[in-house]
Protein backbone atom coordinates (compact mmCIF):
# COMPACT_ATOMS: atom_id res chain seq x y z
CA UNK A 1 0.00 0.00 0.00
CA UNK A 2 1.33 3.52 -0.49
CA UNK A 3 2.53 5.63 2.02
CA UNK A 4 2.00 8.99 0.83
CA UNK A 5 -1.03 10.47 -1.65
CA UNK A 6 -0.79 13.43 -3.79
CA UNK A 7 -4.26 14.76 -4.16
CA UNK A 8 -4.42 16.88 -7.55
CA UNK A 9 -8.00 18.79 -6.59
CA UNK A 10 -9.41 21.57 -4.38
CA UNK A 11 -12.56 21.76 -2.27
CA UNK A 12 -14.82 19.49 -1.13
CA UNK A 13 -13.48 16.49 -3.65
CA UNK A 14 -9.89 17.01 -1.73
CA UNK A 15 -11.60 16.69 1.64
CA UNK A 16 -13.49 13.40 0.63
CA UNK A 17 -10.24 11.79 -0.83
CA UNK A 18 -8.14 13.06 2.60
CA UNK A 19 -10.81 11.61 4.85
CA UNK A 20 -10.04 8.43 3.04
CA UNK A 21 -6.26 8.27 3.11
CA UNK A 22 -6.50 9.08 6.56
CA UNK A 23 -8.58 6.01 7.36
CA UNK A 24 -6.17 4.32 5.45
CA UNK A 25 -3.07 5.12 7.42
CA UNK A 26 -1.81 6.62 4.04
CA UNK A 27 -0.53 10.58 4.80
CA UNK A 28 -1.98 13.13 2.19
CA UNK A 29 -0.67 16.07 0.33
CA UNK A 30 -2.31 18.92 -0.80
CA UNK A 31 -1.62 21.27 -3.68
CA UNK A 32 -3.13 25.24 -3.90
CA UNK A 33 -2.55 28.16 -5.63
CA UNK A 34 -2.18 31.17 -4.06
CA UNK A 35 -5.91 32.06 -4.36
CA UNK A 36 -6.26 28.49 -1.95
CA UNK A 37 -3.63 29.35 0.98
CA UNK A 38 -6.42 29.26 3.60
CA UNK A 39 -8.81 26.41 2.11
CA UNK A 40 -10.07 23.75 3.97
CA UNK A 41 -8.09 20.86 2.04
CA UNK A 42 -4.64 22.43 2.94
CA UNK A 43 -5.42 22.89 6.70
CA UNK A 44 -6.71 19.01 6.48
CA UNK A 45 -3.99 17.12 4.75
CA UNK A 46 -0.61 16.44 6.28
CA UNK A 47 1.70 18.07 4.10
CA UNK A 48 0.76 21.09 1.29
CA UNK A 49 2.64 22.28 -1.54
CA UNK A 50 1.96 25.78 -3.55
CA UNK A 51 1.98 25.06 -7.54
CA UNK A 52 0.83 28.31 -8.72
CA UNK A 53 -1.29 31.71 -9.14
CA UNK A 54 -4.94 31.48 -9.19
CA UNK A 55 -6.24 30.84 -12.99
CA UNK A 56 -6.22 26.86 -12.83
CA UNK A 57 -4.46 26.60 -15.88
CA UNK A 58 -1.08 27.48 -14.04
CA UNK A 59 -1.98 25.64 -11.09
CA UNK A 60 -4.86 22.79 -10.51
CA UNK A 61 -3.85 21.99 -14.41
CA UNK A 62 -0.51 22.61 -14.62
CA UNK A 63 1.02 18.96 -15.45
CA UNK A 64 4.70 20.15 -14.27
CA UNK A 65 3.92 21.67 -11.16
CA UNK A 66 1.68 18.89 -10.23
CA UNK A 67 4.40 16.12 -10.56
CA UNK A 68 7.13 19.03 -9.13
CA UNK A 69 4.64 18.66 -6.22
CA UNK A 70 5.04 14.83 -6.09
CA UNK A 71 8.92 14.63 -6.33
CA UNK A 72 9.19 17.23 -3.63
CA UNK A 73 7.06 15.54 -0.84
CA UNK A 74 7.59 11.71 -2.35
CA UNK A 75 4.41 10.97 -2.70
CA UNK A 76 3.87 7.64 -4.62
CA UNK A 77 0.40 8.11 -6.39
CA UNK A 78 -1.79 10.86 -7.18
CA UNK A 79 -5.49 11.10 -6.81
CA UNK A 80 -7.07 13.01 -9.34
CA UNK A 81 -10.13 13.92 -8.05
CA UNK A 82 -12.90 14.76 -10.61
CA UNK A 83 -12.84 17.88 -13.12
CA UNK A 84 -9.28 18.97 -13.48
CA UNK A 85 -6.99 16.62 -15.32
CA UNK A 86 -8.94 13.79 -13.91
CA UNK A 87 -9.87 12.78 -17.97
CA UNK A 88 -6.69 13.70 -19.63
CA UNK A 89 -4.87 10.50 -20.97
CA UNK A 90 -1.33 12.76 -21.60
CA UNK A 91 -1.44 13.32 -17.80
CA UNK A 92 -1.81 9.71 -16.94
CA UNK A 93 1.26 9.09 -19.10
CA UNK A 94 2.99 11.65 -17.42
CA UNK A 95 2.39 10.63 -14.35
CA UNK A 96 3.31 6.73 -14.92
CA UNK A 97 6.52 8.14 -17.20
CA UNK A 98 7.60 9.34 -13.68
CA UNK A 99 6.79 6.18 -12.03
CA UNK A 100 4.17 7.67 -9.99
CA UNK A 101 0.81 6.01 -9.27
CA UNK A 102 -2.37 7.18 -11.01
CA UNK A 103 -5.19 6.50 -9.19
CA UNK A 104 -7.78 5.73 -11.86
CA UNK A 105 -7.67 3.58 -15.26
CA UNK A 106 -5.31 3.56 -17.35
CA UNK A 107 -4.55 5.77 -20.25
CA UNK A 108 -5.75 3.85 -23.45
CA UNK A 109 -9.61 3.91 -21.77
CA UNK A 110 -9.31 7.55 -20.84
CA UNK A 111 -8.49 8.26 -24.09
CA UNK A 112 -11.14 5.47 -25.47
CA UNK A 113 -13.91 7.23 -23.67
CA UNK A 114 -12.87 10.84 -24.29
CA UNK A 115 -13.61 11.16 -27.69
CA UNK A 116 -17.76 10.45 -27.91
CA UNK A 117 -17.48 8.64 -31.19
CA UNK A 118 -15.14 6.21 -30.14
CA UNK A 119 -16.55 5.32 -27.06
CA UNK A 120 -20.06 5.16 -28.68
CA UNK A 121 -18.23 2.33 -31.33
CA UNK A 122 -16.63 0.74 -28.38
CA UNK A 123 -19.99 0.36 -26.22
CA UNK A 124 -21.92 -0.82 -29.40
CA UNK A 125 -18.91 -3.80 -29.62
CA UNK A 126 -19.25 -4.52 -26.18
CA UNK A 127 -23.34 -4.88 -26.75
CA UNK A 128 -23.82 -1.74 -24.65
CA UNK A 129 -27.40 -0.42 -26.78
CA UNK A 130 -26.61 3.39 -27.64
CA UNK A 131 -28.87 5.82 -29.09
CA UNK A 132 -29.99 5.41 -32.88
CA UNK A 133 -27.36 8.02 -34.53
CA UNK A 134 -25.18 8.70 -37.08
CA UNK A 135 -22.01 5.97 -37.68
CA UNK A 136 -19.03 8.26 -36.24
CA UNK A 137 -18.75 11.76 -37.67
CA UNK A 138 -20.92 13.90 -39.69
CA UNK A 139 -18.70 15.95 -41.92
CA UNK A 140 -21.02 18.10 -44.07
CA UNK A 141 -24.60 19.36 -44.24
CA UNK A 142 -25.60 17.09 -47.00
CA UNK A 143 -24.89 13.78 -44.34
CA UNK A 144 -26.49 15.59 -41.78
CA UNK A 145 -29.33 16.14 -43.68
CA UNK A 146 -29.74 12.41 -44.88
CA UNK A 147 -28.80 11.24 -41.48
CA UNK A 148 -31.32 12.89 -39.68
CA UNK A 149 -33.63 11.96 -42.23
CA UNK A 150 -32.81 8.32 -41.58
CA UNK A 151 -33.30 8.13 -37.83
CA UNK A 152 -36.62 10.76 -38.08
CA UNK A 153 -36.82 14.14 -36.31
CA UNK A 154 -35.96 15.68 -33.94
CA UNK A 155 -32.06 14.87 -33.69
CA UNK A 156 -29.35 16.43 -31.64
CA UNK A 157 -25.99 17.63 -32.63
CA UNK A 158 -23.33 17.04 -30.58
CA UNK A 159 -19.55 17.59 -30.51
CA UNK A 160 -17.19 14.55 -30.75
CA UNK A 161 -14.79 15.84 -27.90
CA UNK A 162 -18.15 17.61 -26.18
CA UNK A 163 -18.43 17.80 -22.58
CA UNK A 164 -20.09 19.70 -19.59
CA UNK A 165 -22.93 19.94 -22.11
CA UNK A 166 -21.59 22.49 -24.76
CA UNK A 167 -20.98 22.17 -27.99
CA UNK A 168 -24.89 20.61 -28.48
CA UNK A 169 -28.19 21.38 -30.50
CA UNK A 170 -31.43 20.26 -31.15
CA UNK A 171 -32.89 20.04 -34.70
CA UNK A 172 -36.80 19.69 -34.45
CA UNK A 173 -37.12 19.77 -38.15
CA UNK A 174 -35.08 19.68 -41.15
CA UNK A 175 -35.49 23.16 -41.82
CA UNK A 176 -33.48 24.27 -38.35
CA UNK A 177 -30.68 21.36 -39.16
CA UNK A 178 -28.88 23.67 -41.62
CA UNK A 179 -28.39 26.18 -38.40
CA UNK A 180 -28.21 23.62 -35.83
CA UNK A 181 -25.84 21.63 -37.70
CA UNK A 182 -23.43 25.34 -37.83
CA UNK A 183 -24.21 26.40 -34.78
CA UNK A 184 -22.65 23.62 -32.55
CA UNK A 185 -19.90 23.00 -35.17
CA UNK A 186 -18.86 26.43 -34.11
CA UNK A 187 -19.31 26.00 -30.73
CA UNK A 188 -17.68 22.65 -31.09
CA UNK A 189 -14.56 24.54 -32.25
CA UNK A 190 -14.26 27.77 -30.07
CA UNK A 191 -14.83 25.05 -26.94
CA UNK A 192 -12.65 22.06 -27.85
CA UNK A 193 -10.63 22.96 -30.64
CA UNK A 194 -12.28 19.96 -32.87
CA UNK A 195 -15.47 20.96 -34.46
CA UNK A 196 -16.04 17.17 -35.76
CA UNK A 197 -19.81 16.57 -34.80
CA UNK A 198 -21.97 13.73 -34.77
CA UNK A 199 -26.07 12.98 -34.59
CA UNK A 200 -28.43 11.36 -32.66
CA UNK A 201 -32.12 11.02 -32.53
CA UNK A 202 -33.22 13.58 -29.36
CA UNK A 203 -35.17 11.46 -26.94
CA UNK A 204 -38.36 13.89 -25.78
CA UNK A 205 -38.83 12.77 -22.30
CA UNK A 206 -36.07 10.36 -21.26
CA UNK A 207 -34.59 10.32 -17.63
CA UNK A 208 -30.74 10.00 -17.05
CA UNK A 209 -29.78 6.88 -15.60
CA UNK A 210 -25.79 6.26 -15.07
CA UNK A 211 -24.45 2.71 -13.50
CA UNK A 212 -21.39 2.72 -11.12
CA UNK A 213 -19.23 0.40 -12.30
CA UNK A 214 -15.84 -0.77 -11.23
CA UNK A 215 -13.35 -2.61 -12.57
CA UNK A 216 -9.51 -4.23 -10.57
CA UNK A 217 -7.84 -3.73 -14.17
CA UNK A 218 -7.38 -7.59 -14.78
CA UNK A 219 -10.60 -8.61 -15.95
CA UNK A 220 -12.77 -8.96 -12.81
CA UNK A 221 -15.42 -5.91 -12.38
CA UNK A 222 -18.70 -5.10 -10.52
CA UNK A 223 -21.46 -2.79 -10.87
CA UNK A 224 -23.24 -0.54 -8.04
CA UNK A 225 -26.67 0.13 -9.53
CA UNK A 226 -27.73 3.32 -10.59
CA UNK A 227 -28.21 7.07 -9.68
CA UNK A 228 -30.83 8.86 -11.48
CA UNK A 229 -29.20 12.86 -12.64
CA UNK A 230 -32.14 13.77 -14.66
CA UNK A 231 -32.82 17.13 -12.96
CA UNK A 232 -30.66 19.51 -14.72
CA UNK A 233 -30.27 22.98 -15.71
CA UNK A 234 -28.18 23.17 -18.75
CA UNK A 235 -27.44 19.74 -19.29
CA UNK A 236 -25.76 19.76 -15.86
CA UNK A 237 -26.94 17.63 -12.54
CA UNK A 238 -28.77 19.81 -9.85
CA UNK A 239 -29.89 17.16 -7.64
CA UNK A 240 -29.19 12.71 -7.78
CA UNK A 241 -30.30 10.09 -6.44
CA UNK A 242 -30.56 6.34 -6.17
CA UNK A 243 -32.09 3.92 -7.00
CA UNK A 244 -33.50 5.88 -9.61
CA UNK A 245 -37.81 6.38 -9.10
CA UNK A 246 -38.36 4.08 -11.96
CA UNK A 247 -36.10 1.46 -12.31
CA UNK A 248 -37.26 -2.09 -11.35
CA UNK A 249 -34.47 -4.93 -9.87
CA UNK A 250 -34.71 -6.22 -13.14
CA UNK A 251 -34.18 -3.96 -15.14
CA UNK A 252 -31.13 -2.72 -12.90
CA UNK A 253 -29.95 -6.14 -12.96
CA UNK A 254 -29.79 -6.24 -16.45
CA UNK A 255 -27.94 -3.08 -17.23
CA UNK A 256 -26.12 -3.64 -14.23
CA UNK A 257 -24.65 -7.17 -15.93
CA UNK A 258 -24.13 -5.59 -19.51
CA UNK A 259 -21.98 -2.83 -17.65
CA UNK A 260 -19.67 -4.97 -15.40
CA UNK A 261 -19.15 -7.62 -18.41
CA UNK A 262 -18.22 -4.46 -20.93
CA UNK A 263 -16.08 -3.44 -18.29
CA UNK A 264 -14.29 -6.37 -17.42
CA UNK A 265 -13.87 -7.51 -21.07
CA UNK A 266 -11.74 -4.13 -21.81
CA UNK A 267 -9.38 -5.22 -18.09
CA UNK A 268 -10.70 -1.70 -17.11
CA UNK A 269 -9.12 0.06 -13.75
CA UNK A 270 -10.96 1.40 -11.07
CA UNK A 271 -13.81 3.50 -10.91
CA UNK A 272 -16.21 4.68 -13.54
CA UNK A 273 -19.87 5.45 -14.55
CA UNK A 274 -21.25 4.68 -17.74
CA UNK A 275 -24.29 7.14 -18.78
CA UNK A 276 -27.78 6.14 -20.09
CA UNK A 277 -30.71 7.78 -21.25
CA UNK A 278 -33.71 5.96 -20.22
CA UNK A 279 -37.32 6.16 -21.79
CA UNK A 280 -39.85 3.65 -22.16
CA UNK A 281 -38.00 1.15 -20.47
CA UNK A 282 -35.10 0.88 -22.62
CA UNK A 283 -31.65 2.29 -21.94
CA UNK A 284 -29.14 4.40 -24.43
CA UNK A 285 -25.33 4.84 -24.02
CA UNK A 286 -24.56 8.74 -24.52
CA UNK A 287 -21.24 8.26 -22.48
CA UNK A 288 -18.27 6.84 -19.84
CA UNK A 289 -16.97 9.01 -17.55
CA UNK A 290 -13.48 7.60 -16.30
CA UNK A 291 -13.24 8.98 -12.71
CA UNK A 292 -15.07 9.40 -9.83
CA UNK A 293 -18.29 11.36 -10.13
CA UNK A 294 -19.53 14.26 -8.34
CA UNK A 295 -22.60 12.43 -7.05
CA UNK A 296 -20.65 8.86 -6.13
CA UNK A 297 -22.06 9.47 -2.20
CA UNK A 298 -25.44 8.63 -2.81
CA UNK A 299 -24.25 5.09 -4.08
CA UNK A 300 -21.92 4.90 -1.33
CA UNK A 301 -24.45 5.25 1.32
CA UNK A 302 -26.90 2.44 -0.82
CA UNK A 303 -24.34 0.25 -0.88
CA UNK A 304 -22.68 1.14 2.23
CA UNK A 305 -19.23 1.04 0.45
CA UNK A 306 -16.30 3.48 0.17
CA UNK A 307 -15.86 4.18 -3.14
CA UNK A 308 -12.05 6.26 -2.70
CA UNK A 309 -10.67 3.79 -0.84
CA UNK A 310 -12.05 1.07 -3.20
CA UNK A 311 -9.60 3.23 -6.15
CA UNK A 312 -7.19 3.47 -4.01
CA UNK A 313 -6.78 -0.42 -3.20
CA UNK A 314 -6.93 -1.19 -6.80
CA UNK A 315 -4.27 1.22 -7.64
CA UNK A 316 -1.79 -0.19 -5.17
CA UNK A 317 -2.70 -3.31 -6.83
CA UNK A 318 -4.57 -5.08 -4.29
CA UNK A 319 -8.07 -6.82 -4.89
CA UNK A 320 -11.03 -5.31 -4.71
CA UNK A 321 -13.04 -5.82 -1.47
CA UNK A 322 -16.32 -5.49 -3.10
CA UNK A 323 -18.17 -8.82 -4.88
CA UNK A 324 -21.62 -8.53 -6.80
CA UNK A 325 -23.05 -11.21 -4.66
CA UNK A 326 -22.40 -10.02 -1.38
CA UNK A 327 -23.64 -6.10 -2.48
CA UNK A 328 -27.35 -5.53 -1.72
CA UNK A 329 -29.10 -1.90 -1.28
CA UNK A 330 -30.12 -0.57 1.58
CA UNK A 331 -32.77 2.13 1.39
CA UNK A 332 -32.80 5.88 -0.65
CA UNK A 333 -30.11 8.63 -0.75
CA UNK A 334 -30.68 11.80 -2.69
CA UNK A 335 -28.09 14.69 -2.64
CA UNK A 336 -28.68 18.15 -3.72
CA UNK A 337 -25.42 20.25 -5.08
CA UNK A 338 -25.27 23.40 -3.34
CA UNK A 339 -23.51 26.03 -5.63
CA UNK A 340 -22.68 29.69 -4.38
CA UNK A 341 -25.13 31.28 -7.03
CA UNK A 342 -27.85 34.20 -6.93
CA UNK A 343 -31.38 32.88 -7.83
CA UNK A 344 -33.29 32.81 -10.37
CA UNK A 345 -30.55 33.29 -13.00
CA UNK A 346 -27.71 31.20 -11.00
CA UNK A 347 -25.20 33.97 -11.82
CA UNK A 348 -21.80 33.28 -9.30
CA UNK A 349 -21.78 34.47 -5.83
CA UNK A 350 -17.91 34.40 -4.43
CA UNK A 351 -17.28 36.32 -1.58
CA UNK A 352 -17.14 35.50 2.32
CA UNK A 353 -19.11 33.47 4.22
CA UNK A 354 -19.88 35.20 7.78
CA UNK A 355 -21.55 31.94 9.09
CA UNK A 356 -21.23 28.16 8.01
CA UNK A 357 -23.29 25.54 9.59
CA UNK A 358 -23.71 22.51 8.74
CA UNK A 359 -26.87 20.15 8.98
CA UNK A 360 -26.15 16.92 10.97
CA UNK A 361 -28.31 13.88 12.37
CA UNK A 362 -29.27 10.27 10.90
CA UNK A 363 -28.58 9.98 7.49
CA UNK A 364 -27.20 12.88 7.13
CA UNK A 365 -23.62 13.60 5.54
CA UNK A 366 -22.60 17.56 4.19
CA UNK A 367 -19.57 17.32 2.23
CA UNK A 368 -18.30 20.71 2.02
CA UNK A 369 -14.95 22.86 2.54
CA UNK A 370 -16.53 25.99 3.78
CA UNK A 371 -16.04 27.50 7.57
CA UNK A 372 -16.85 30.19 9.04
CA UNK A 373 -14.76 33.39 7.46
CA UNK A 374 -13.80 31.42 4.26
CA UNK A 375 -13.35 33.15 1.39
CA UNK A 376 -15.11 31.29 -1.54
CA UNK A 377 -12.73 32.78 -4.63
CA UNK A 378 -13.98 33.53 -7.95
CA UNK A 379 -11.57 31.50 -9.89
CA UNK A 380 -13.24 28.24 -9.89
CA UNK A 381 -16.41 26.19 -9.88
CA UNK A 382 -19.45 26.93 -8.03
CA UNK A 383 -20.22 23.61 -5.62
CA UNK A 384 -19.22 24.84 -2.48
CA UNK A 385 -21.16 21.42 -0.90
CA UNK A 386 -22.80 18.41 -1.35
CA UNK A 387 -25.88 17.66 0.83
CA UNK A 388 -26.49 13.65 0.84
CA UNK A 389 -29.19 12.13 3.30
CA UNK A 390 -30.64 8.54 3.24
CA UNK A 391 -32.98 6.84 4.44
CA UNK A 392 -35.05 3.81 4.54
CA UNK A 393 -37.31 4.48 1.63
CA UNK A 394 -37.63 7.46 -0.84
CA UNK A 395 -40.06 9.04 1.30
CA UNK A 396 -37.66 9.13 4.72
CA UNK A 397 -34.83 10.73 2.35
CA UNK A 398 -37.12 13.41 1.20
CA UNK A 399 -37.99 14.20 4.32
CA UNK A 400 -34.70 14.54 6.02
CA UNK A 401 -33.59 16.24 2.97
CA UNK A 402 -36.08 18.82 3.70
CA UNK A 403 -35.27 19.20 7.69
CA UNK A 404 -31.63 18.70 6.78
CA UNK A 405 -31.90 21.83 5.15
CA UNK A 406 -33.66 24.18 7.32
CA UNK A 407 -30.51 23.09 9.51
CA UNK A 408 -28.42 24.19 7.26
CA UNK A 409 -26.52 27.88 7.23
CA UNK A 410 -24.45 29.19 4.62
CA UNK A 411 -24.50 33.37 5.39
CA UNK A 412 -22.52 35.52 3.67
CA UNK A 413 -23.00 34.32 0.31
CA UNK A 414 -26.13 33.18 -1.77
CA UNK A 415 -26.55 30.30 -2.37
CA UNK A 416 -28.85 27.67 -4.48
CA UNK A 417 -30.39 26.44 -0.84
CA UNK A 418 -33.70 27.78 -1.52
CA UNK A 419 -34.00 26.29 -5.07
CA UNK A 420 -34.34 22.14 -2.98
CA UNK A 421 -36.57 23.80 -0.65
CA UNK A 422 -38.77 25.22 -3.72
CA UNK A 423 -38.38 22.09 -5.36
CA UNK A 424 -39.17 19.58 -2.87
CA UNK A 425 -42.61 21.42 -2.47
CA UNK A 426 -43.36 19.96 -5.97
CA UNK A 427 -45.31 16.83 -6.56
CA UNK A 428 -43.60 15.57 -9.20
CA UNK A 429 -40.13 15.55 -7.49
CA UNK A 430 -42.26 13.95 -4.45
CA UNK A 431 -43.74 11.34 -6.74
CA UNK A 432 -40.01 11.05 -8.26
CA UNK A 433 -42.12 11.65 -11.87
CA UNK A 434 -39.92 14.19 -13.48
CA UNK A 435 -37.86 13.90 -17.45
CA UNK A 436 -34.18 15.49 -18.26
CA UNK A 437 -36.21 18.48 -19.53
CA UNK A 438 -38.87 19.22 -16.08
CA UNK A 439 -36.17 21.45 -13.97
CA UNK A 440 -35.92 23.41 -17.09
CA UNK A 441 -39.42 24.11 -17.74
CA UNK A 442 -40.13 24.27 -13.92
CA UNK A 443 -37.57 27.56 -13.71
CA UNK A 444 -39.08 29.48 -16.52
CA UNK A 445 -42.57 28.99 -14.78
CA UNK A 446 -41.51 29.54 -11.25
CA UNK A 447 -38.28 31.53 -12.25
CA UNK A 448 -38.90 33.51 -15.18
CA UNK A 449 -35.64 32.07 -16.99
P1 LIG B 1 -21.70 16.08 -21.89
O1 LIG B 1 -20.49 15.21 -21.94
O2 LIG B 1 -21.48 17.40 -22.56
O3 LIG B 1 -22.27 16.20 -20.51
P2 LIG B 1 -23.69 14.03 -22.63
O4 LIG B 1 -23.58 13.23 -23.86
O5 LIG B 1 -23.37 13.35 -21.34
O6 LIG B 1 -22.80 15.37 -22.81
O7 LIG B 1 -25.14 14.65 -22.51
C1 LIG B 1 -25.48 15.54 -21.46
C2 LIG B 1 -26.98 15.72 -21.37
O8 LIG B 1 -27.52 16.17 -22.63
C3 LIG B 1 -27.75 14.43 -21.06
O9 LIG B 1 -27.78 14.14 -19.69
C4 LIG B 1 -29.12 14.82 -21.61
O10 LIG B 1 -29.76 15.70 -20.70
C5 LIG B 1 -28.81 15.60 -22.88
N1 LIG B 1 -28.75 14.71 -24.08
C6 LIG B 1 -27.63 14.14 -24.62
N2 LIG B 1 -27.94 13.36 -25.68
C7 LIG B 1 -29.29 13.42 -25.83
C8 LIG B 1 -30.25 12.79 -26.74
N3 LIG B 1 -29.86 11.96 -27.72
N4 LIG B 1 -31.57 13.08 -26.56
C9 LIG B 1 -31.97 13.92 -25.56
N5 LIG B 1 -31.14 14.52 -24.70
C10 LIG B 1 -29.82 14.28 -24.80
Amino acid sequence: MFDKILIANRGEIALRVIRACSEMGIASVAVHSTADSDAMHVRMADESICIGPPPSSASYLSMPAILSACEITGAQAIHPGYGFLSENAQFVQMVEDHGITFIGPRAEHIRMMGDKITAKETAKALSIPVVPGSDGGVPDIETARRVAAGIGYPVIIKATAGGGGRGMKVAQDEASLEVAFRTARAEAKAAFGNDEVYIEKYLQRPRHIEIQVFGDGRGNAIHLGERDCSLQRRHQKVLEEAPGPVITPEQRDRIGRICADAVARLQYAGAGTIEFLFEDGEFYFIEMNTRLQVEHPVTEAIYGVDLVREQIRVAAGEPMSLRQDQLSIRGHAIEARINAERLPNFAPSPGRISQYHAPGGLGVRMDSALYDGYVIPPYYDSLIGKLIVHGRDRAEALARLNRALNELIVDGVDTTIPLFCDLLKEPDIQRGDYSIHWLERWLEREYGN
